[in-house]
C-alpha cells in the first residue's frame, strides 16, 4: 500500500521535473516554463547576483488571451528598485520576441524573505552578504538568531547599522575576522 503511493508520487515528481526541464513537448505549459527560465536570468537590480526568480519574487506566470501575465511581489514597499525590476522583467521578455507581456503586482500575501530560495541564499553568502535568518516576528526587521559572517562562518558578529546601502540591509561587523558586512534583514 504504502510503497505503491509511494512509487506513484515518485512518477508525479519525475514528470513535473521533465515539464520544467522543458522536455515536454508544445503546448502552453511548455511556453510558460520557456518564460520561467528567461526570468531566472533577469537579475536583482540591488544584488545582481541572485535573480528576481531566486528571491521569489516572481509569484506566477499565466497566459491571458494570448498574453503572459507575469505576477511579482515586491520585496518591500520601500524598495525603490520595485518599479525597476517590473521594468527590467518587461525588458527582458521583449527581448526574446515577446511583445504582449503584462506586470501585475500582487501586495498579498506580503513577499518574505523565507521565499528565498537555498540556491540564492548560498549565492548571497559567497557575495559577502549575509543572507536572512528566519525566524523573527514578521516586519520585526531583526535578525532572529546569531547572524554568520559570511567571510569566516563565525557568528561573533554585531550590527553596527540597522539601516544599510539599502532599507532591506543592515551593516554588520565580525568581531573575528573585523570584516564589515551587509546583512540581508529577515522579514
Ligand atoms: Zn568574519
Amino acid at each position: 500500500m504504502a510503497s505503491a503511493f509511494s512509487s506513484r508520487r515518485c512518477l508525479v515528481s519525475i514528470m513535473t521535473a521533465a515539464e520544467k526541464a522543458g522536455e515536454a513537448s508544445g503546448g502552453q505549459s511548455s511556453s510558460v516554463d520557456r518564460v520561467w527560465r528567461w526570468l531566472e536570468e533577469v537579475p536583482d537590480p540591488e544584488i545582481p547576483v541572485v535573480s528576481v526568480v531566486d528571491l521569489g519574487i516572481v509569484r506566477d506566470v499565466s497566459m491571458e488571451d494570448g498574453k503572459y501575465v507575469v505576477t511579482v511581489t515586491p520585496t518591500y514597499s520601500g524598495c525603490p528598485a520595485t518599479a525597476v525590476i517590473s521594468l527590467d522583467i518587461e525588458n527582458a521578455l521583449h527581448a526574446r520576441g515577446l511583445e504582449d507581456v503584462r506586470i501585475e503586482t500582487r501586495l498579498s500575501p506580503a513577499w518574505t524573505t523565507a521565499w528565498i530560495t537555498d540556491n540564492a541564499r548560498e549565492k548571497l553568502k559567497n557575495y559577502g552578504i549575509a543572507p536572512p535568518v528566519e525566524g523573527a516576528c514578521v516586519g520585526a526587521m531583526k535578525a532572529a538568531g546569531p547572524v554568520a559572517c559570511p567571510r569566516c562562518g563565525s557568528l561573533n558578529t554585531v550590527e553596527t547599522s540597522r539601516f544599510g546601502s539599502t532599507p532591506c540591509k543592515a551593516h554588520w561587523r565580525c568581531n573575528d575576522c573585523l570584516e564589515p558586512f551587509d546583512y540581508f534583514k529577515s522579514f
